[in-house]
């Protein structure tokens, strides 16, 4: 039998109203797929994490992430209590069901836990006898019975892991968008709907900023090959499939334009070699969690040559505070830092074919006076630092200049994927 996972937004269960809407939706859809087993993974209310969370801070201002997990994954328990009552009341025999009841069992990282294992067997059973199954999103629990939480957002993780744990056909998001577009529709007028993506390109996307969906969804779903689909809970029709790069057969084009305005550059200047030095940076800034990329070595001259490397801002002050420590024992002449910067990306497999891409970034942006601090490819992803001031500017240029507009798609491309239409 197929199955199905359908996931539910924090909007799309976001009232009574809404769940019963969630709820008909899955109705309708067992009605014309009555071959499909279902499998629900639903998020809390919108905004009842946040307010859960708030009220632990307002009582303390110490932090106890185990406690807050326990007090955070009361928010899907009530969400898919609701919404299995709901579908039993629109005709759908239904259970819910709490990750430590599967279990989903994660690491012990409270807040930002991992999914290690999901036990799939009482979900089966529970198809096998008809019913529909939704299950709480955002939850785990350790090997030791602790109640964990994936991390904000983290229902995504949920669904795209369960869906690759029951080999489902597909996982169907339903969000508060029909898809993914090309760009942030707050920044470019006429953003196209993506009919397809490929995993790698939507992994590109997520990670860089675009945040319909949590990026470490998209990269379980391209490792386990589960196809998605983004579709709107408010609405009919549109979507966005993200599906394996060998089920596109379309020519491969620029998907999207996304970016992120949380970027700072550091600078370490004049070290006289590389690699010793780069050891004592990376392990120092990696033992406070402060991640780093797009590094860079420039003006080498006399055997000296100056490092930078991207630092997310609200760490930045930090990370050079850290740096500056180390300077003396680097042999370097100091460290500076630039705030305020974004990060623009263009993503897509076009750029892996089509060798002018990158000239035609730099003309774009060069257009419009836009000075570039940093630079990073791969090929499916050309990567801009600039002042953020700029950001809005550069989507905007990089957008009209690279995406293909005539390439909207009408409906949903369901052919290729042998999954059931919406
Ligand atoms: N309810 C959780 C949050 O608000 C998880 C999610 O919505 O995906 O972050
Ligand atoms: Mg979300």
């Amino acid at each position: 039998m197929t199955i199905i996972v359908k996931k539910f937004g924090g909007t799309s269960v976001g009232s009574l109203q809404r769940i019963h809407a969630a709820a008909t939706r899955v109705a309708t859809f067992r009605s014309k797929h009555p071959d499909a087993q279902i499998v629900v993974v639903a998020s809390a209310m919108s905004g009842e994490t946040d307010r859960l969370l708030s009220l632990a801070r307002n009582l303390t201002q110490n932090t106890y992430p185990r406690e807050l997990d326990a007090v955070a994954a009361t928010g899907e328990q009530v969400s898919c209590a609701l919404l299995a009552m709901a579908l039993e009341d629109a005709g759908v025999p239904a259970i819910s069901l709490n990750a430590f009841q599967l279990p989903i069992l994660t690491d012990q990282q409270h807040q930002s836990a991992h999914i290690e294992r999901i036990s799939s067997e009482r979900v089966q059973n529970e198809l096998a006898q008809g019913k529909t199954v939704v299950v709480t999103g955002f939850q785990g629990i350790t090997a030791g019975g602790d109640l964990t939480t994936l991390g904000r957002g983290g229902s995504d993780i949920s669904a795209v892991a369960l869906a690759a744990a029951l080999r489902a056909e597909a996982c169907y998001i339903y969000t508060d968008v029909d898809g993914v577009y090309s760009a942030d529709p707050r920044i470019v007028k006429q953003p196209r709907r993506m009919g397809k993506v490929s995993h790698e390109e939507m992994l590109e996307l997520a990670s860089l900023g675009a945040k319909v969906l949590h990026p470490r969804s998209v990269f379980f779903a391209m490792r386990y090959k589960v196809p998605l689909v983004v579709l709107s809970s408010f609405s009919h029709g549109g979507g966005t499939w993200i599906v394996s790069e060998d089920r596109i057969m379309e020519k491969p084009s620029i998907v999207g334009i996304a970016y992120r305005l949380d970027e700072a550059k550091l600078t370490v200047e004049r070290l006289s070699s590389t690699s010793q030095p780069l050891k004592l940076i990376f392990s120092a800034l990696a033992k406070e969690q402060i991640g780093l990329d797009m590094i860079t070595q420039t003006g080498y001259s006399n055997g000296h040559t100056d490092i930078s490397f991207n630092v997310p801002d609200e760490k930045s002050e930090r990370a050079l505070h850290i740096v500056q420590q180390l300077v003396p024992e680097l042999g370097a002449r100091g460290a500076s830092l630039e705030r305020d910067l974004a990060r623009v990306s263009v993503v897509g497999a076009g750029i892996r074919y089509h060798a002018d891409v990158a000239a035609r970034v730099f003309s774009l942006l060069a257009g419009e006076g836009i000075d570039v601090r940093m630079i990073s490819t791969s090929d499916i992803r050309i990567s801009v630092v600039v002042p953020r001031k700029y950001c809005e500017v550069a989507v905007r240029v990089l957008h009209d200049g690279l995406i293909d507009l005539s390439e909207t798609p009408g409906e949903i491309p369901v052919e290729s994927v042998s999954v059931p239409a919406v």
